[in-house]
């Protein structure tokens, strides 16, 4: 039999059982007493998976996918390297130093955190300096293979590879790069892995995903040697590459002293030849073939046919795998009652990828015939893809076909819009505003979910919502702010609302996929040609409009964030999706500016993120993505203002694209940095307004206005007052009120007392003058 196996599985549990266990003590205060009933869920949930994939048919259970937080800093646990100014000792670490590390402690703050790759994964990233010390670490590796062992599960055990775990952490103290701990670190997972091999793991998934990313050459280089390193007192090393193309690689990769590699297929399915050619005669091949970061059900058959050749050549060599970890997959297809069967039959998730892998394996050693049924009701629901009419909507179809230039474009430059904008608002210099959401309250919560339940009226709805609505317009009179919002009181999430009603779209009730830690996102679905039925958000603004002479922007979610944080579609390109939300919006747009909303905002938070890992494919993303939002903001008069908003990355260096989107308004993340920033835009002059934020609204902290003050004269020295705005930098849901309303307070104060100085420059340089 020829093997089959995934390459982890999602941690957080069917219900989320993970997250509840881990906010339970940490609320509880981490005490030993509480720490066994944490333990437990653990264990309980690593049973379950494992047996989740000894019965689907894999050949191997996968050990070591599982951590209390992060997979990142578990490994460091394993091998030592964790930040020093902590002072912990990983072979004695305890739970709650761990979570420390994790989430800050009175003394320490935490970890940073990024982006894993281009998921919505995010891992805690290691901090290197020159004294790094690598050594023992926790056993909890070598009691979970036990406990896989004494369920009498064959387990395979994952693991971050040492190339990937030093690229991933940043250099501080004076170390010149990380690279340069490798021979520190080498003999730390020598030692785990002869541990490992003595408990008689036969296979051990070292992942290296870095190679899939433009690396300097000299990682490359180095990772013959470490392999050579390793491999002797090894169990058999299966080396894995997942996220992107590595054939650049094919020949060093090859060649390397490991017993086996592991592809992704689905996101370079390509590359399969260039390995094939030559292929040594003592390597397995892992062939990464059930997409791990996506929803659709696997078209069993076409993937059959592309792994034929390989099985020719290979014979049981060949293995057959999930592209990469099921981590970024919801987990079970059957937690969902409300899905209904035409959709559901087109979708799989973790526990169904599972089975997916094992009846692939099964198809390629015995034929077709020992999963007929399977393999028939794949074929069907592949077949129906194709052709639903649910999914193809020949009237968006046209409709992007038949877009022009002329409609990514406004009819007038920024120039004259501004012109005709500043007599239409009148508004003051630096001008101030919020991103668009307010706290959301346990009442604002409750009401929604009563709602939802069928608990409270439509008509009981809505005026509770009119009433969050007419409270946050009253409190920004209240405090001076010159342009409004409606408050977002209607949102549980940014891209779910506009997924609830766009059609295209389907809403799970437990697709939820880990971000961080214990906190978990549920993406919705986009299945089909995107749609917009009728207006989405012009009840809201205009209620809101109607409440106030001051300008209220209405507040709409852009096309790429749309894309970035939904499980998209796999049979058209990105970009073409991108394009039918962004012809959605536009009509949204639209339908505001004739409710006479003056002002639009789109935000596209989730821009930069979207960026492709190969250098050599993001201006293609960067064109498809602005001309997505251009089509979606372009569509308006040349008096109604179009303002986005981006935050939680560095945007420095897609700042021409940012400009190309011609929005009339941007505002921007900027605090923490303390405008570091604005840096960027000594070297490239952004040629609109930008409103860099102010107000750090990540922090409970309540700034001064003169702390706010001093950052606005920090900008002034980049942009010029007449398109400097004045803003936080995000959305205000995740504060409470008590600091919401004095730091909107000081937030008018400092815009006040910016402008009082700007106008005692121009006097005195008009005395001088
Ligand atoms: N308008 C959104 C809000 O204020 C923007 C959120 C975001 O950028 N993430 O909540
Ligand atoms: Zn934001």
């Amino acid at each position: 039999m020829s093997t089959a196996h995934i390459l982890g599985f999602p941690r957080i549990g069917a219900d989320r059982e993970l997250k509840f266990a881990l906010e339970r003590y940490w609320r509880d205060g981490m005490k030993a007493q509480d720490e066994a009933a944490l333990r437990d869920t653990g264990r309980a949930l690593r049973a379950s998976h494992w047996r989740t994939q000894q019965d689907g048919g894999l050949t191997y259970v996968t050990v070591g996918d599982f951590a209390w937080y992060d997979h990142v800093l578990t490994t460091l646990a394993h091998v030592g390297g964790l930040p020093q100014r902590f002072g912990f000792d990983a072979a004695q670490l305890t739970l709650a130093q761990y979570f420390a590390l994790a989430r800050g402690n009175p003394a320490q703050p935490a970890m940073e955190m990024t982006k894993w790759f281009d998921t919505n994964y995010h891992y805690l990233v290691p901090e290197y300096s020159p004294a790094t010390q690598f050594g023992p670490g926790v056993e909890w590796l070598f009691d979970e293979v036990s406990e896989a062992q004494a369920a009498g599960h064959q387990p395979k055990v994952a693991l971050v590879g040492p190339l990937s775990l030093l690229w991933l952490g940043k250099a501080r103290d004076g170390l010149s790069d990380t690279l340069s701990l490798l021979e520190r670190l080498l003999p730390a997972y020598q030692r785990l892995l002869a541990r490992l091999r003595e408990q008689g793991v036969e296979w051990v998934q070292i992942d290296e995903p870095i190679f899939a990313l433009d690396l300097p050459e000299a990682w490359r280089a180095a990772a013959p040697a470490a392999y050579a390193a390793l491999a002797p007192h090894a169990p058999k090393l299966l080396f894995t590459t997942c996220f992107d193309d590595v054939s650049e690689h094919a020949a060093w990769l090859k060649a390397l002293p490991v017993a086996g590699l592991h592809l992704d297929l689905v996101r370079a399915p390509a590359q399969l030849e260039i390995f094939l050619a030559d292929y040594p005669a003592d390597k397995v091949l892992s062939c990464g073939v059930v997409d791990g970061r996506n929803v659709w059900r696997n078209d069993l058959d076409a993937t059959l046919a592309r792994l034929e050749a390989a099985r020719a050549q290979l014979g049981e060599r060949l293995w057959v795998g999930s592209s990469c970890s099921l981590l970024h997959a919801p987990v079970d297809l059957n937690h969902e009652p409300r899905l209904d069967a035409e959709l559901r039959s087109w979708l799989a998730f973790a526990v169904q990828k599972v089975r997916e892998v094992a009846l692939l394996r099964d198809a390629l050693t015995q034929g077709r015939d020992v999963a007929a049924a399977e393999f028939d009701a794949a074929r069907a629901a592949a077949a129906a893809r194709r052709t639903s009419s649910r999914i193809h909507n020949p009237l968006v179809k046209r409709q992007v076909e038949a877009l022009t230039e002329a409609q990514a474009q406004r009819s007038s430059g920024y120039a004259q819009r501004a012109q005709v904008q500043r007599e239409r608002f009148a508004l003051p210099l630096l001008p101030t505003t919020t991103i668009g959401s307010f706290p959301q309250t346990a009442e604002i919560r409750a009401a929604r979910a009563a709602y939802k339940q069928g608990g409270l009226s439509h008509l009981d709805y809505l005026e509770a919502m009119r009433g969050h609505i007419r409270q946050a317009i009253d409190k920004q009179l209240s405090y001076g702010l010159d342009v409004l919002v409606h408050g977002e009181a209607e949102r549980n999430d940014m891209v779910e609302y506009f997924g609830e009603l766009l059609w295209g779209y389907a809403i799970t009730a437990n697709g939820w996929v880990q971000s961080y830690g214990s906190r978990c996102v549920k993406p919705p679905l986009i299945y089909g040609d995107v749609y917009l039925p009728e207006p989405m958000t012009v009840g809201w603004a205009t209620y809101a409009q109607s409440l106030t002479d001051k300008p209220v922007k209405g507040m709409l979610t852009g096309p790429v964030t749309m894309l970035q944080w939904s499980f998209v579609r796999d049979d058209q390109p990105r970009s073409q999706t991108a394009l039918q939300i962004a012809l959605a919006l536009r009509q949204e747009t639209q339908a505001l500016e004739a409710a006479h909303i003056g002002m639009i905002q789109i935000d596209e938070p989730a821009l930069r993120e979207g960026l492709p890992l190969k250098a050599r494919e993001r201006a293609a993303y960067l064109r498809w993505a602005v001309q997505a939002f251009r089509v979606a903001a372009s569509g308006v008069k040349d008096e109604t203002q179009i303002h986005t908003h981006m935050c939680y990355s560095e945007f420095g260096d897609i700042l021409p694209s940012i400009a190309a989107l011609d929005a009339d308004v941007i505002s921007i993340e900027t605090t923490r940095s303390n405008m570091e920033l604005l840096d960027a835009f000594e070297t490239f002059e952004y040629p609109n307004e930008i409103g860099p934020g102010v107000y750090d609204i990540h922090s409970p902290r309540v700034p001064t206005a003169d702390e706010m003050a001093a950052l606005i004269g920090l900008a002034l020295e980049r942009i010029p007052a007449q398109r400097l705005w004045v803003n936080p930098d995000c959305g205000l849901k995740t504060r409470d009120w008590q600091q919401v309303d004095p730091a909107l307070v000081a937030m008018v104060e400092a815009a006040k007392k910016a402008r009082a100085a700007l106008a005692l420059r121009a006097a005195r340089t008009h005395a001088v003058a």
